[in-house]
């Protein structure tokens, strides 16, 4: 069973953000969620297991070896598909796979045609390996961008922010080829939406401000909550009212009132009704809600 080990990693960038203050991760095989609001540190985070960038101080291991010191070793099994993957629109999915296909050092021509083709079929590209990347929807692009990352049948593979800007029907299908990464592999998700990790993730991390907040597997930490949390509707204008009385994690506007749940170990006040947690909550409870940007 291969494990990351991500141990007191300190990143600081030279205007004097401090990126990642001393990060302990240990991810196993599977598919493991990077939770957090933006600028949390998770980019940082990723490129640096990604051997992009160095951290200033603390280790990362991979399956034994050290990330820092054998980077040839670690890109060989690495795969990772960044945010903004850098297309050639005018180039077809087929004709850049193989060029990436060369990259990774798949001489053989007939070995490498086989290759690509057996990856844009798993992506369900196959049908349209010929068009160029620039007619591509988001989510294609991002299931062209998962098939370069396999290339070379990467055990660490990291994915950062993969489903933002996916509209709903075609997140839905990146989940599903998603989800049957996590077989013998590490896969890291970095992600700020929620559903992601309640989809997809056996394991996940919540960061901010560059330090781990929670690390726990996601029903568990819902399990957490179970009879903690309270709903009520209330007018907008009362919503500081609320704030300052209770615990309020989070505001869903709802028919033009306000959902508001209450963190507490008690029936705040008659007014209130139990609500079954779900993984949001867990996430508003730990970040305040006013700091997810
Ligand atoms: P996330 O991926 O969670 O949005 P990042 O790792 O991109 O977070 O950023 C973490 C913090 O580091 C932010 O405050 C961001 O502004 C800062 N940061 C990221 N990259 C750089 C950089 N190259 N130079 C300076 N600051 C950076």
């Amino acid at each position: 069973m291969k494990e990351l080990i991500i141990d007191s990693l300190v990143k600081t960038y030279s205007n004097g953000v401090q990126a990642l203050k001393g990060v302990n991760l240990t991810i196993k095989e599977g598919m493991f969620g990077l939770l957090g609001p933006n600028g949390a540190g998770k980019s940082t985070l990723m490129r640096t297991i990604s051997t992009l960038q160095e951290a200033d101080s603390g280790t990362i291991t991979f399956d034994g070896i050290d990330v820092t010191e054998n980077k040839m070793e670690i890109r060989k099994r690495l795969g990772f598909l960044p945010q903004d993957f850098d297309f050639y629109p005018n180039i077809s999915a087929v004709d850049m796979l193989t060029h990436f296909a060369r990259l990774k050092g798949i001489v053989n021509p007939r070995e490498r045609k086989e290759v690509v083709n057996h990856y844009l079929n798993e992506v369900n590209l196959f049908n349209v390996k010929k068009k160029h990347l620039g007619s591509y929807s988001g989510g294609m692009k991002q299931r062209f961008g998962i098939a370069q990352a396999l290339l070379g049948e990467p055990d660490l593979l990291i994915v950062d922010e993969p489903t933002a800007g996916l509209d709903p029907k075609e997140r839905n299908h990146f989940y599903n080829i998603l989800s049957a990464l996590g077989e013998n592999r590490i896969v890291i998700l970095s992600t700020h939406i929620v559903e992601d990790v309640s989809e997809l993730c056996s394991e996940f991390a919540i960061i901010h401000r560059g330090e781990v907040l929670l690390c726990d597997n996601p029903i568990q930490s819902i399990n957490h909550l179970e009879g903690m949390l309270w709903k009520r509707l209330i007018d907008k204008s009362e919503i500081e009212n609320y704030s300052d009385r209770f615990k309020v994690i989070s505001t869903k506007l709802q028919a033009g009132q306000v959902q508001i749940t209450v963190l507490s170990e008690e029936l705040p006040d008659e007014s209130f009704t139990s609500k079954e947690p779900d993984l949001s909550d867990v996430y508003f409870s730990t970040i305040p809600a006013d700091e997810i940007v």
